[in-house]
C-alpha cells in the first residue's frame, strides 16, 4: 500500500500519533519544558488526595476523541503532579527518599527517547556495556573478583529475588549431582528486622524464612544465625541461604558481615547481602571498615534509586559467579534462540526479567560526568549530617536517640508524646509543606525518622523540622 520511508506515508490517522507535525513538536517543547523546571529542584513538597478529590478536580480523561497534549499536560500539570509527594523534596525524610543528580535524570530523559532494548547483547550492546562498566565498578568497590557480574534490575525486591532464586537453583543442583536428596522444603535465613522483601521472596519461591532474633543493637551476629540453624530440627539442613542487611532500612543497621560471612563459608550456603539502602555507604572511605566481610557474597544488592543519586528505578544485582545465575535465569523459547546462541553477556539471564528498560544508564551517565570522587563526597555529607542532626537531638531535652546513627537514618522519639500525638505532628508537617516524616516504630515503640540521603537534606533545612517538635 505504501512504500516505506517517509515521502511515500500518507497522513493516515493509523500514522497521525508517531509522526511528528507542528502540533506535535510544539507540545514537545512544552513536555521538554516542563521537565526543565521540574528539575530545577524548587519544586513544592506537595500531597495527595483522595480518589474522590481528585473526581471532583479532574475530568474523565480516556475519551474516544483524547483531550489533546495541552489539556492532558495542564491536567497532570495542575492537579495530577501535585497529588504526588515529590520524594527529591529537601524535607522528604520518611521511607527512604529519591534525590537524582542533575546529569542522572537528564539521561532518564534520553533512554526514554532511545528506544533501547536493555535484555540482550544484541539490541542493547552499547548500553550494556555501559552498565556493565558501573556493575564492575561496584563489585570491586565491595571486594568481589573481576569475574563478577550482574544486572540492573528494577528494585530491590526483584533484585533480592533474583538472587535467590539462583541461590536456590545452586544449591538444588549441588545436592542432585551429589546424590543427596532434597529437603521437603527449602529455607532462606535472615535477621528479624530484615526488609519485608525477603519475606515476599519466600512466598512467592514457595520457601520458608528464618527469622533470626537478634540482640539488643538490632544487628545479626554469626552467633545468632549459628545457634538458630542449630535449633532447626535437621540442624539447617534446608537452609540455602543467608542474607545479611547492610543497613536496615529503618535504623540503617549492618549485620556482622565477617561472621556471618565465614559461616555460610563453612556450611556451604549462598551468602546474600541486601544492601539497598546502605551498601552505597561502602563508598565513603571512612564507612568501608562497616562492611568489613562484604567481599564474601555471592551476591547482593545495592539500589542505585536510593543512595546512589538516580531517579526511580533501579537496582544494581551483582553476583560472584554469573554463571550460575545465568543458569537459574536464561529463558529459553524459540525465538530467543539467537539470542542464546552466542556467548554475549544479555542482562536478561541474571534477573526474573526478559523486557527491560536500560535503567543503568542514568548512574553511567552521572558517574562519568561527575567521576566517582564526588558520589563519596555526596554520600559522606549525607551521613554527616545525620551525625549533625544527633548532636542537636543529643542537646535537645525533649528529644531522645534511639541509636546512634550507623549510616544516615537518624532514628529519635518525642519524649512523652504518644503514637497519635505523633500523627497529627506529621500530617500537620507535610500539609504545610515543609517536610514529609511519617512515624515508624521500633521494639513496638512509635519513633521518628530521618532517612537523609539527599544532600540538598541539610542541617539548616532539618533543624527547623525539629523545631517544630518543641510543642
Ligand atoms: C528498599 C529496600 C528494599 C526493597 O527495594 P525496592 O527497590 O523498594 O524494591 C529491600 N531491602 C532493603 C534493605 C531496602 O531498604
Amino acid at each position: 500500500m505504501t512504500q516505506n520511508g517517509d515521502e511515500g506515508l500518507p497522513d493516515t490517522s493509523a500514522t497521525s500519533m508517531h509522526r511528528q507535525s507542528p502540533e506535535s513538536r510544539a507540545l514537545l517543547e512544552r513536555v521538554l519544558s516542563y521537565s526543565r523546571d521540574r528539575m530545577a529542584h524548587n519544586q513544592p513538597l506537595d500531597a495527595p488526595l483522595s480518589p474522590e478529590e481528585l473526581a471532583t478536580r479532574i475530568p474523565q480523561t480516556i475519551t474516544p476523541d483524547g483531550l489533546g497534549g495541552d489539556k492532558a499536560l495542564r491536567i497532570f500539570e495542575n492537579t495530577l503532579a501535585p497529588s504526588c509527594i515529590s520524594s527529591d523534596h529537601p524535607g522528604f525524610l520518611s521511607f527512604i527518599p529519591n534525590a537524582a543528580t542533575e546529569a542522572a535524570t537528564m539521561f532518564d530523559l534520553v533512554v526514554s527517547a532511545s528506544s533501547i532494548y536493555g535484555g540482550s547483547w544484541m539490541e542493547g550492546a552499547g548500553a550494556v556495556y555501559a552498565e556493565n562498566e558501573v556493575l564492575r565498578w561496584l563489585a570491586s568497590e565491595v571486594g568481589l573478583p573481576p569475574g563478577a557480574g550482574g544486572v540492573f534490575a528494577q528494585g530491590g525486591t526483584i533484585g533480592n529475588l533474583s538472587a535467590l532464586v539462583a541461590a536456590r537453583h545452586s544449591a538444588q543442583a549441588k545436592r542432585t549431582a551429589s546424590g543427596r536428596s532434597l529437603p521437603s522444603r527449602w529455607m532462606i535465613a535472615c535477621s528479624s528486622e530484615a526488609h519485608s522483601s525477603l519475606r515476599t521472596a519466600a512466598t512467592v519461591m514457595d520457601v520458608d524464612l528464618l527469622p533470626v532474633p537478634v540482640a539488643n543493637d538490632g544487628q545479626l551476629t554469626r552467633k545468632s544465625l549459628e545457634s538458630a540453624l542449630n535449633a532447626q530440627p535437621d540442624g539447617g539442613a534446608n537452609v540455602f541461604a543467608v542474607v545479611a542487611t547492610a543497613g536496615t532500612t529503618n535504623l540503617g543497621l549492618i549485620d556482622d558481615l565477617e561472621g556471618i560471612g565465614a559461616l555460610a563459608e563453612e556450611r556451604d550456603l549462598w551468602f546474600h547481602i541486601d544492601g539497598a539502602y546502605g551498601l552505597a555507604g561502602i563508598l565513603v572511605p571512612e564507612l568501608k571498615p562497616l562492611f568489613r566481610g562484604a567481599e564474601r557474597a555471592d551476591s547482593f544488592i545495592v539500589d542505585p534509586h536510593k543512595w546512589l543519586f538516580t531517579p526511580f528505578d533501579a537496582c544494581a544485582l551483582v553476583y560472584r559467579d554469573p554463571s550460575i545465575a545465568y543458569r537459574a535465569h536464561s529463558q529459553h523459547a524459540e525465538y530467543l534462540d539467537t539470542l542464546e546462541n552466542d556467548a554475549l553477556w544479555n542482562p536478561s539471564d541474571y534477573s526474573i526479567q526478559l523486557t527491560r528498560r536500560a535503567r543503568g544508564l542514568p548512574l553511567w551517565f552521572s558517574l562519568a560526568t561527575h567521576g566517582t570522587k564526588k558520589y563519596r563526597e555526596a554520600i559522606a555529607a549525607t551521613a554527616e549530617t545525620a551525625q549533625a542532626v544527633s548532636r542537636v537531638i543529643r542537646e535537645t531535652p525533649h528529644l531522645e536517640l534511639v541509636a546512634e546513627p550507623t549510616l544516615s537514618v537518624v532514628a529519635f522519639t518525642r519524649v512523652g508524646w504518644s503514637a497519635e500525638q505523633y500523627n497529627h505532628w506529621s500530617q500537620k508537617l507535610l500539609t504545610s509543606g515543609v517536610g514529609f516524616v511519617t512515624p515508624s516504630s521500633h521494639r513496638g515503640k512509635p519513633i521518628l525518622r530521618f532517612a537523609i540521603i539527599n544532600p540538598l537534606s541539610t542541617l539548616d533545612v532539618l533543624r527547623p523540622i525539629l523545631d517544630t517538635l518543641a510543642d
